[in-house]
C-alpha cells in the first residue's frame, strides 16, 4: 500500500486517526487499515464525503489512499430507487481525485504533479523544494 512512499523525509504517514469520525465509522471493520489521507487533502475528503453524505447517507468507503500523486476513493453506493445515484455518486468522486492533482498532499496549498526521486506526488512549490533537498 506504501509503495509511493518516501522512505525518509517527512517522517510517519499520517494514521487512520486524522481522519475524522464521521468517515473512519463509514468504514466496514477489515477495512480500516485502507483508510490513509495525505494531511493536505483531508478537507478535500471531508467535503467530498459531506456531499456524498446528501446524495446517499448509506454509501460505504472501502478504501482511501493515495496512488499516482492522486487521491483514490473506494465506495460501495445502494441502489437506489431513482437508478442514477450510483452514477451521480461516482461523477462526484472523479471530480473530487482529479481535484487532488492540484492540491498539495502535505498542506492543502495550491499544488501540482511533481516527480520526487522515483515516485510522484502533488506538491506546492515549498515542498517540492523540501524533498529533494533532503533526498
Ligand atoms: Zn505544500
Amino acid at each position: 500500500m506504501r509503495e509511493n512512499r518516501p522512505q525518509k523525509g517527512f517522517g510517519a504517514p499520517p494514521k487512520n486517526k486524522d481522519l475524522p469520525e464521521q468517515i473512519l465509522k463509514r468504514f466496514d471493520a477489515q477495512d480500516l487499515p485502507y483508510a490513509y489521507c495525505p494531511v493536505g487533502w483531508l478537507n478535500l475528503v471531508i467535503e467530498l464525503d459531506a456531499k456524498l453524505n446528501e446524495l446517499a447517507p448509506h454509501y460505504k468507503i472501502r478504501q482511501i489512499k493515495e496512488k499516482f500523486a492522486g487521491l483514490r476513493y473506494y465506495v460501495d453506493v445502494p441502489l437506489y430507487r431513482d437508478g442514477t445515484t450510483r452514477t451521480q455518486a461516482h461523477d462526484l468522486i472523479t471530480k473530487y481525485e482529479e481535484m487532488s492533482y492540484r492540491i498539495c498532499d502535505i498542506c492543502g496549498d495550491e499544488g501540482k504533479e511533481v516527480s520526487l526521486t522515483g515516485w510522484m506526488a502533488t506538491r506546492c512549490e515549498a515542498h517540492d523544494t523540501k524533498e529533494k533537498a533532503e533526498n
